[in-house]
């Protein structure tokens, strides 16, 4: 039974919280702060139990002592100050006398932030390998765990996996049972029927969803560049678009397989480059030798909201075509635009669409949008996500 922060007597404790502040940061700025937006329940409720918060983070791969420098959580640490309208303790450390002497100097309802976990990978991996001693001595700063970061959850960091394995009182925070609860209620008990959209740019990443899902969904629906690779499999040339020749006899099998379930494009917008910003028109049957497939076309689009008309829980992970240019992001755009207000459960997977659909403003019409690309496709493909796992004790 995984417990949730709201299991938990908070009051006078050292809460360490596992929050992912990974935030996109040019020129000294932080880009887009949505992160830490969507930490701040969890923190709140904390603070308001009366606990003394220790936050760990990391921001980016650190891989030389120069990355440290632009890779700092004290700009982070300004931005959490100002929305929680407190002073965030930030001794810029991972370990040591003056991290250890701040959280003893804390008074209940205080909030510290570690620097950048991560700034122990210079110390040979040992936040990314889990490194026993450190996670150990991670633990020992603290009372009580609370993971609430999504993101990082399919891997077994010191962070996560290591502070957890060293304490019993542990568990989830708001934001990663929200994940729980919306993937496991499409995954256990979907309301029929039921769609998976698939797009992105490869087959070979989402396999293992094909071959978790195909039998619990009432079709697949197929666009992006991983599409290309199916349409090869039909006996269609492709031109220069997105293919992975070592996959085609997998797409092959699926479609002897699963025909009646797998609903390809028909049509397609090319170009001559990923870059080119003129599209061209295609047939799925007449893709020109010296194009690529960028955008699923019109009819494609009416026969995919077709589909989706009757479907009432609709997953969703992969663009259907190269939506970050503005000329091809009709097909994403299109779709999207047609499942929404219908009513229907739509939960969108992390990373490219969840930034899809959020940058095409349907946000708030989404019934839930992943934190974590990498950790919502592991829940699709039905694995275990070690940093939740050892949550269970
Ligand atoms: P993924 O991380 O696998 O979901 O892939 C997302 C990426 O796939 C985005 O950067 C899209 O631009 C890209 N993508 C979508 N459709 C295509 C396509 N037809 N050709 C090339 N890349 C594509």
């Amino acid at each position: 039974m995984i417990k949730t922060i709201k299991d938990f007597e908070l009051k006078g404790k050292k809460v360490l919280i596992r929050c992912d502040f990974n935030v996109p940061i040019k020129d000294g700025e932080i880009k887009d702060d949505n992160r830490l937006k969507e930490s701040l329940k969890t923190i709140n409720y904390a603070l308001d139990q009366g606990a003394k918060v220790i936050i760990f983070s990391h921001l980016g791969r650190v891989k030389t002592p120069e990355d440290k420098e632009k890779l700092s959580l004290g700009i982070v640490a300004e931005k959490l100050s100002f929305y929680l309208n407190k002073q965030v303790a930030f001794p810029g450390e991972t370990r040591g006398i003056k991290l250890e002497d701040s959280i003893s100097n804390m008074k209940d309802r205080d909030v510290l932030l570690v620097e950048n976990t991560r700034f122990e990978d210079l110390n040979e991996k040992a936040e990314s390998k889990n490194d026993q001693t450190l996670g150990k001595y991670w633990a020992s700063l603290g009372e009580i765990f609370i993971n609430d970061a999504f993101g990082t959850a399919h891997r077994a960091h010191a962070s996560n996996v290591g502070i957890a394995n060293n304490l019993s009182d542990v568990g989830v925070g708001f934001l990663i049972e929200k994940e729980l609860i919306n993937f496991k209620k499409v995954l256990e008990s979907p309301e029929k029927p039921f769609s998976l959209i698939l797009g992105g740019a490869k087959v070979s990443d989402k396999i293992g969803v094909i071959e978790n899902l195909v039998h619990k969904v009432d079709n697949i629906i197929i666009g992006g560049g991983m599409a290309y690779t199916f349409l090869k499999a039909k006996g269609y040339e492709v031109g220069n678009s997105l293919l992975e020749e070592e996959y085609i006899d997998f797409c092959k099998e699926m479609l002897v397989k699963y025909s009646d379930k797998i609903i390809l494009p028909v049509d397609n917008i090319l170009a001559k480059s990923i870059d080119d910003e003129l599209g061209y028109y295609a047939s799925s049957d007449s893709i020109n030798e010296d194009m690529m497939g960028v955008d699923i076309g019109d009819e494609t689009i009416a026969n995919f909201l077709e589909v989706l008309s009757e479907s009432k829980t609709v997953v969703w992970n992969g663009p259907l075509g190269v939506f970050e240019h503005d000329s091809f992001s009709k097909g994403t755009k299109e779709v999207f635009k047609g499942i929404v207000d219908t009513g229907k459960t739509i939960i969108v997977g992390g990373g490219d669409t969840a930034s899809a659909a959020i940058n095409l403003g349907f946000k708030d019409k989404i019934t839930h949008i992943s934190t974590g690309g990498g950790a919502s496709l592991e829940l699709l493909e039905g694995k275990d996500l070690p940093g939740i796992k050892v949550l269970n004790k």
